[in-house]
């Protein structure tokens, strides 16, 4: 059997382990020290430096920590993009909230503006309630239309929680995704393009509402001698040694964005000229990181679905996965409102994530290439 060809594994680059060992060694095993500080200041200089980024331990908490200082209460409404993966939305859950999914356009795959309109009239027509935040997703690295979007959230005056969980490194008109809206997230799970083996961030707008995310993040200890709390705590806070993994991490994003971009261009250029196979292009001014590179798959004129090609691929050992299934179509969020046509449920359909780390071998590739071929030759 061939070695297994992941969709998106861990990609180390040089720091990382003398980061740790720097940890060990200064027995800062906790979730704070030197490198969560550090880690901190290095994200927001890459960002935007006018932003307060608070390390936390995943991307999920990251999101529910915006809702909670976005002001996100029992009963309340929350918009957000359908098409995304589940930790977009559960936090809403967390809260007590109602989801409010919207379909995504076609031209970056993401929040539609006209739909997120009408959403938003909507909720307020429906239940007598304006939504209280909007969320928005950069899915796959593609920037969603930001512009278009924060207009929106002006007109209605509500706050966006960017999710920018896969988008790292990506830019809209030249400014850092994550540095767009009135929160941005980021997640540093093992998959994502940079990793501290599991981690996230919140990214805010001032050093205050940092401060108060990390607060809720250690346990919302009020200033005493002995335990106080007036506040609801969570334990969110990233890990010292994670913290020491992502500095590393950090120090190599240029490469490991040129890496999965350069994966995309191959694909691109090896399957656009087949019948069927069809590309994201990057819209003017928007640059992805290409976290995964996706493809959809028109079987009318292919001769072959989504399925067959995921299933061959699996059969050579290598991992692909079906675009992300929207939430509005999730058994757990049927009760949601939806507002949208068929836009991201045709995305789930026909689309197809190919492999994309940013640690392929022109051999893998190579591999990937000649298994869809395969597929596609046999019909
Ligand atoms: C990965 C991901 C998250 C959650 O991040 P975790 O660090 O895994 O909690 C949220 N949103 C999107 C779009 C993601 O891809």
């Amino acid at each position: 059997m061939n070695e297994k060809i992941w969709l998106s594994s861990p990609h180390m680059g040089t720091k990382e382990q003398e980061y740790v060992n720097e940890a060990f060694e200064t027995n800062w095993i906790a979730p704070l020290g030197p490198h969560v500080n550090n880690f901190e200041k290095e994200l927001s200089s890459y960002i935007d430096k006018n932003k307060h980024t608070a390390a936390l331990s995943s991307g999920t908490s990251a999101i529910h920590l915006a809702l909670i200082l976005a002001g996100v209460q029992r009963d309340d409404f929350v918009i957000c993009q359908s098409m995304t993966f589940s930790a977009s939305a559960n936090p809403i859950i967390y809260q007590g909230a109602h989801p409010v999914f919207v379909d995504s356009e076609k031209e970056t795959w993401n929040i539609c503006p006209v739909h997120l309109e009408k959403a938003i009239k909507g909720t307020i027509d429906k239940h007598g309630k304006k939504p209280k935040a909007i969320i928005g997703v950069h899915l796959y690295g593609m920037p969603y239309k930001v512009d278009e979007v924060n207009a929106i959230a002006k007109k209605y005056d509500i706050p966006v929680i960017e999710d920018a969980a896969e988008a790292l490194g990506s830019l809209y008109k030249n400014k850092h995704c994550a540095s767009l809206g009135n929160y941005g997230i980021l997640s540093f799970n093992g998959n994502k393009i940079i990793t501290t083996s599991g981690g996230g961030a919140l990214v805010c707008q001032n050093e205050e509402k940092k401060q108060k995310a990390i607060f809720l993040s250690t346990q919302a200890r009020d200033d005493a001698p002995h335990y106080q709390h007036s506040e609801l705590g969570f334990n969110y806070r990233l890990s010292n040694v994670a913290a020491g993994i992502g500095r590393g991490q950090l120090e190599v994003i240029e490469d490991r964005v040129e890496a999965r971009r350069s994966n995309y261009e191959f694909y691109r250029e090896e399957f656009s000229n087949l019948d069927g196979f069809e590309f994201l292009e990057e819209p003017k001014n928007l640059k992805s990181n290409r976290w995964l590179s996706t493809v959809l798959i028109h079987p009318e004129k292919t001769g072959v679905t989504r399925e067959d090609i995921r299933l061959a691929l699996l059969k050579e050992n290598i991992e692909t996965r079906p675009l992300w299934k929207p939430m509005h179509l999730q058994p757990f969020f049927k009760a949601a409102d939806y507002y949208g046509d068929d836009v991201a449920e045709t995305l789930f359909e026909k689309g197809l994530c190919l492999p994309s780390g940013s640690n392929l071998s022109q051999k893998d590739l190579d591999r990937v290439k000649r298994a869809v071929l395969e597929v596609v030759k046999e019909r």
